[in-house]
């Protein structure tokens, strides 16, 4: 075991796009498929959301292919939702498991490391991202391999393991057919569940000719097509590969046995053939027992595929002699989660499954995309985990709580039951709180001048014959279209009414005959 073990209080596989696995002859063996590809871009000193956002509002392609994608998505997960008249019974025990799990998370931690390694397994514990990569790093050369194949994870791109590894001589390939678009792209993933939500057919298929050896040159952006050049793409990788890197959606302390659910059976391919598994997984994903994962196995499927079941579940315990990986590594992944554990309104966030319906009916998430949030964890839920992951210290994550109508679309259809709204308006009171610490703040300024006007009587009345004389300099028919920065901001998108000539106060008086 290294690092540190938990005194409380992570992120794993999710299901995504499409593409079955197929059948490809193994030939003479390439060079690894993963030493060609670069690690993706990582997500270090991102701008502000209303800074990235403006340039997602003003792609029109960008917008059509989310709002094609979101809508869809959205109205099969409420017929398939609709099928279940449970629905809200379910959701209510999923948040109950949950906080159960999370308050009692030291002991679930310590349940499933010490059935982990009963089975044969070896678990670490990684405090944060840089201490799990170099955990993985390790691990992979002591398996004497240049390359790694890996399962979707949202807990790996959180640590950005791929340019970790790529900076230490070590490839990595994607195997889940929309991150291989993603990294083939040299791009980021824009969607939990869907990470290539922002390209549609034709942009694929350029990516594919343009970045995928072997790559038919007649290529179309027919999906068939599409899936079988990902395929023959990827078939010699999994079977030469030496080690493979998952997440996972749930690890069960009961047996210290690891879930990943996804849609094309590549992660499948990813634990079962390579001879040394490394699953990198978040301390929050931990559940009692495998009577727990049954609510679960019913809410994920609906609430992400729409679908009623999920088609390719993996789960192991360990190792089994003669029957798939030899050497099993449990990292157990900390990253910001018990800090995040601490806040009683934050630590809501730590339920999530990454089912990503709250992204989908998001109005915010279906203008901008998930870019602009800066980091893997996009959209409503992104909004929330990442401020508490990394601190509120960036402008990108002390932007994000604002990031939001506070409409609750994505309270009604999270199926753990996180009230979003609630904490965003929480960590918006963080983000005003900090600001209280610096010695000059616009904001602050704004309101105490505000403040000060509005208590003395003599000021306001003075403040609204100014505002009346210089409203009528620049309204035309009563609106007012422009305004000097930086109250552009406000004329940039609305008009702004002209001042009345004459405030209320003192119609009152000039007709009452009293004082103002
Ligand atoms: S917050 Fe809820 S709806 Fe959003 S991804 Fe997590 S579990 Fe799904």
């Amino acid at each position: 075991m290294t690092a540190s073990r938990p005194g409380a209080g992570p992120a794993g596989a999710e299901p995504a796009g499409a593409g079955p696995p197929g059948a490809e002859p193994p030939g003479a063996a390439p060079p690894h498929p993963a030493a060609g590809h670069p690690g993706m871009p990582t997500y270090l000193g991102m701008p502000s959301f209303p800074a990235a956002a403006k340039t997602a509002v003003a792609d029109s392609q960008l917008r059509a292919n989310l709002a094609h994608a979101t809508h869809t998505i959205r109205a099969k997960r409420a017929a398939a939702v609709a099928e279940l008249s449970d629905w809200e019974q379910l959701r209510a025990a999923a948040k109950a498991i949950k906080d159960h799990t999370l308050a009692h998370l030291d002991t679930y931690l310590l349940r499933l490391e010490a059935n982990v390694t009963g089975a044969g397994g070896h678990v670490h514990w990684a405090a944060d991202a840089d201490e799990a990569n170099a955990i993985v790093a390790g691990l992979v050369r002591a398996a004497g391999a240049d390359g790694i194949v890996k399962v979707k994870s949202m807990a790996t791109q959180e640590t950005g393991l791929n340019e970790a590894l790529a900076a230490g001589g070590i490839g990595a390939l994607e195997t889940d057919l929309a991150e291989l678009i993603v990294q083939l792209g040299h791009d980021r993933p824009s969607h939990i569940l869907v990470p290539a939500i922002h390209k549609n057919r034709a942009e694929i298929r350029e990516i594919f000719r343009r970045e995928m050896p072997g790559a038919p040159a007649q290529l179309t952006d027919d999906p068939a097509a599409l899936a079988a050049a990902a395929r023959a793409h990827l078939r010699q990788a999994f079977l030469s590969a030496q080690v493979g890197v998952s997440g996972a959606n749930f690890a069960i302390a009961e047996t210290g046995s690891l879930v990943v659910v996804e849609s094309e059976g590549n992660g499948r391919m990813c634990v079962t053939l390579p001879r040394t598994l490394i699953s990198v997984v978040g301390i929050e994903k931990v559940l009692p027992s495998w009577r727990d994962l049954e609510v679960f196995l019913a809410l994920l499927p609906r609430s992400s595929t729409a679908e009623r079941m999920n088609p390719y579940t993996s789960t192991w315990t360990g190792i089994t002699p003669g029957d798939g990986p030899e050497d099993f590594h449990l990292v157990l992944l900390d990253n910001g989660r018990t800090a995040a554990l601490a806040d009683r309104t934050g630590r809501q966030a730590l339920r999530c499954i990454r089912c990503s319906a709250c992204l989908n009916v998001c109005p915010v998430y279906e203008r901008t995309g998930g870019h602009a949030y800066g980091s893997p964890y996009p959209g409503p839920i992104g909004a929330i985990i990442s401020p508490q992951l990394r601190g509120l210290g960036s402008p990108a994550d002390s932007s994000l709580p604002y990031a939001s109508t506070l409409c609750g679309a994505c309270y009604d259809v999270c199926p753990v039951a996180i009230n979003i709204p609630e904490a965003l308006v929480h960590l918006r009171a963080k983000v005003v709180e900090a600001k209280r610490d610096k010695p000059f703040s616009p904001e602050r300024a704004v309101f105490g001048l505000s403040g000060r006007v509005l208590r003395s009587p003599r000021l306001l009345a003075a403040a609204q014959r100014a505002a009346a004389r210089s409203g009528r300099l620049v309204a035309r028919s009563g609106r007012i279209r422009r305004l000097p920065p930086p109250l552009s901001g406000w004329t940039e998108t609305r008009d702004v009414p002209a001042p009345p000539a004459e405030s209320f106060r003192a119609w009152w008086a000039r007709t009452r005959g009293t004082r103002s």
